[in-house]
């Protein structure tokens, strides 16, 4: 439909006057703002690695794969979040489940292999909100590093391993089960290491006892 052109508003590049166009009075207002902060003794400097940061609840840090209450990988394959994914950074290959293990008889799939390229990933959440089984989530761990690319391909063990090493965190992600807290869901504590970073014995902040303070 093409755009009426009483609705089109447009828009003229102003004008300067002779002192605006010496930039002077936005390179004197820069400076105010500049001087401000230095005589501002609230600080706002971050003192990462030895502080924590305190952050949001609705934070989208690297990926987990639940597990269901027998252990199994909670994923029916069902491709909802590889086709969400704006970024395309879900590879899953489905498998029937095996029929004569009545282990599976509640299921028709599971993934075979699942490998989210966490670098390619915009933690933008579309999986998430996509799966019908609150299986894929987004936890807060977000220092997360690697030499290679192939590290930072996380595979469905590794996944899972997230989802270990996270579940009784006491920071479980808040946009699945139905919009609401989970049981495991009490934020006062943050984990003090994010469980797919490799931690150096010296490393002060691996030593943290609780969230944000190192000694
Ligand atoms: S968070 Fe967004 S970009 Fe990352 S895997 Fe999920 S849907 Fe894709
Ligand atoms: S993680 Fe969820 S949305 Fe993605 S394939 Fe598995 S069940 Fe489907």
């Amino acid at each position: 439909m093409p755009i009426d052109p009483k609705d089109i508003e447009w828009v003229e590049e102003p004008s300067m006057n002779f002192w605006e166009s010496t930039y002077l009075p936005a390179v004197v207002s820069g400076l105010r703002t500049t001087g401000q902060h230095v005589v501002d003794f609230n600080p706002i400097t971050e003192f990462y690695p030895e502080q924590k940061p305190n952050l949001p609840l609705h934070y989208r840090g690297v990926h987990r794969l639940n597990r269901d209450d027998k252990g199994r990988v909670k994923c029916v394959a069902c491709m909802m979040c590889a086709t969400a994914c704006p970024a395309r950074c879900i590879e899953i290959v489905a498998q029937d489940a095996p029929k004569d293990d009545p282990n599976w008889a509640d299921r028709d799939k599971f993934p075979k292999s699942f490998v989210i390229d966490e670098l390619k990933c915009i933690y933008c959440g579309m999986c998430e909100e996509a799966c019908p089984v609150d299986s894929i989530e987004l936890t807060n761990i977000f220092d997360l590093t690697g030499m290679t690319r192939q590290e930072m391909l996380f595979d469905k063990e590794k996944l899972l391993s997230v989802f270990d090493q996270t579940k009784d965190s006491g920071r479980d992600p808040i946009r699945t089960h139905k919009g609401k807290l989970g049981h495991a869901s009490d934020f006062s504590e943050l984990p003090t290491l994010g469980p797919a970073t490799e931690v150096r014995p010296d490393d002060r902040a691996a030593k943290a006892e609780s969230a944000g303070v190192i000694k």
